[in-house]
């Protein structure tokens, strides 16, 4: 009996998560560390299916327990579909979407950085924008637990400002498309308002304007003002 799995990049993350229609709920997002597979330890899709045939023959589980799993080389491995519950934190894993870091993140063993980082941070931020979840629906295993996991080297006041400060390496970031809601809503306004017109800006949503644009939209607003 095999069972296949499929990475994503993050850009392909951001385009399957964007196009999926869930009938689950979702309210929040588990993190946790497998602790044991080390980074070290990762040979791509053969390490997940390590994992899956442990959850599945050893615990005895339907499926792998997560939804994806997050390598050392910033691809996102899918896993238990997305209609079903993972099995991440006992007896609060309703509404949940499961990742597993690949790594041992506890202090003075491996170090979450680079390209998984970029990729965990990333896909997060997707799913925060797609599900309309807050900060608060983020939650680490080790808070509904004794386990250390995602381990004791990583804080949550660290992580919460990697999803929020971290510069995005998503391509076309920059697009109004691709953009979080709260900016495309910010941007909307703009256009509504007719404080800008030209829909090229949305090109670069992320860019300041040049100085002739500013006083064209402050003169708009002025004019308004007066009127
Ligand atoms: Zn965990």
């Amino acid at each position: 009996m095999a069972r296949n799995f499929k990475p994503y990049t993050i850009t392909q993350f951001h385009s399957f998560i964007n196009n999926l229609k869930l009938k689950r709920k979702i309210n929040h997002i588990q993190i946790h560390h497998t602790w044991e597979p080390r980074k070290s330890d990762y040979k791509g899709e053969s390490t997940i299916v390590s994992m899956w045939r442990y959850h599945t023959e050893t615990r005895g589980w339907q499926d792998i327990g997560q939804h994806f799993t997050v390598a050392p080389d910033g691809l996102i491995w899918d896993g238990r579909p997305l209609e079903k519950d993972p099995a991440g934190i006992t007896g609060y894993n309703r509404g949940g979407i499961m990742f597993e870091m690949i790594g041992n993140f506890d202090k003075g063993e491996e170090t979450l950085e680079g390209k998984q980082l970029d990729a965990i941070i990333a896909a997060v931020r997707v799913l925060l924008t797609k599900f309309k979840l807050s900060m608060n629906d983020i939650v680490f295993h080790r808070e509904h637990s004794p386990k250390t996991c995602p381990g004791t080297g990583i804080t949550r006041e660290w992580f919460l400002n990697q999803v929020i400060y971290r510069g995005t390496i998503e391509q076309n970031s920059n697009s109004y498309e691709n953009a979080e809601v709260w900016k495309r809503i910010a941007i909307d306004w703009l256009y509504e308002e007719g404080l800008i017109s030209a829909v090229d800006w949305k090109d670069n949503i992320n860019k300041g304007l040049p100085l002739w644009a500013e006083a064209l939209v402050l003169k708009r607003i002025y004019d308004k003002a007066k009127s």
